[in-house]
């Protein structure tokens, strides 16, 4: 496969074994690049940081910025990490051509396995519960992948045993991604995320808010930012209770476990409702004209608690991660209520 193929965000960052010619040494070579516009996968990462001065206008000595994940080509975060874990078993040489990807995935994930799948031809299959809302069904069905429905009231934990069972009974058939335990997953956000936000801020990030679903985000970012600065104040979020609306983040108690899941990183750890995060999606539309998704909206809401406790007279600069839009989340009935 042509690195171009791959994309410039992971080709130009020197740790990855997979590097290519990104765009700015291409621009720099004695040979041109002959082809025109940019590859899909080259799109994936380096997201704008969205400046949230309206919303947390109450904070008048805080920064509030948000990463605008929904400007990756498969809409959300999870492009990041799916690409990450592609380009690892690329490398090693666990995935290769006559394999096919499957994993375990309510959606994000899934939605950027099938996108990053078709692009590189690659044939993707999914366990997903049947309480996955339709629009995120019908986008992986759009883009050509086999899903496997378990029940809804097992949650993404029904779906992971379900992928075990295909995968031991045809090992060789299946490149098994496995995002709660492939290390590829938070490495992406430590290679790119915080390095980002790092830039973004020009090093003047002094907070890190983040919710916990594989915990990839969290992890990732947070190992790195800490190198970047080890006074970096980093915040992970969870919902507050184990039935919850915040449709890609788990709660930790009740749930299986990541792998990749470290607990000593976080500073604190907040507990987030799904109520209070469904009313500041409507506001931060209405308000904000940010169209995004509850599980942002919650990631604000951290930022707001932490916010709290920060004396007035200080400074600083909060980042979190706005996962995805609202795009996928329209039909919710919390829309309609008051
Ligand atoms: N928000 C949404 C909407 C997601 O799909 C996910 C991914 N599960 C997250 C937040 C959490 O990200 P991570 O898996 O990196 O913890």
């Amino acid at each position: 496969m042509h690195p171009r193929e791959l994309g410039s965000t992971y080709a130009n960052r020197p740790s990855m074994s997979l590097s290519g010619p990104s765009a700015a040494s291409a621009r720099e070579s004695a040979v041109p690049d002959a082809h025109a516009g940019v590859p899909l996968l080259a799109r994936i990462g380096n997201t704008p940081l969205l400046r949230l001065d309206r919303v947390g206008s109450n904070f008048s000595n805080i920064e509030f910025c948000a990463k605008a994940e929904w400007f990756n080509p498969g809409g959300s975060v999870k492009d990041r990490p799916a690409l990450s874990m592609i380009q690892a078993g690329l490398a090693s040489g666990t995935l290769k051509p006559g394999k096919t990807i499957i994993d375990a995935t309510s959606g994000n994930t899934g939605i950027a396995y099938a996108m990053i799948g078709a692009a590189l031809s690659y044939p993707v299959k999914l366990c997903l519960p049947d309480s996955a809302s339709h629009e995120r069904k019908r986008i992986l069905a759009a883009y050509g992948a086999e899903l496997v429905i378990t029940p809804g009231d097992e949650g993404t934990d029904g779906a992971i045993r379900k992928v075990h069972e295909i995968v031991a009974a045809k090992p060789d058939k299946y490149f098994y991604a496995d995002q709660y335990s492939n290390p590829a997953n938070w490495q992406a956000h430590y290679r790119t995320t915080a390095n980002e936000i790092w830039e973004q801020t020009s090093g003047r990030i002094t907070h890190f808010v983040a919710g916990l679903g594989t915990s990839g985000t969290f992890v990732g970012t947070t190992r790195r930012l800490k190198e970047l600065n080890p006074q970096i104040h980093c915040a992970s979020l969870q919902p507050d209770a184990s039935f919850h609306g915040l449709e890609g983040w788990k709660h930790m108690e009740t749930a299986i476990r990541p792998a990749i899941y470290d607990d000593r990183l976080a500073d604190e750890n907040l507990p987030v409702s799904t109520e209070e995060a469904y009313r500041l999606v409507k506001r931060l539309a209405r308000e904000g004209g940010l169209l995004v998704s509850p599980s942002s909206a919650a990631a604000l809401l951290g930022c707001f608690a932490v916010a709290g406790r920060i004396p007035k007279q200080q400074h600083a600069v909060m980042v979190t991660v706005f996962a995805d839009s609202a795009s996928k989340y329209l039909n919710e009935r919390f829309w309609d209520e008051d």
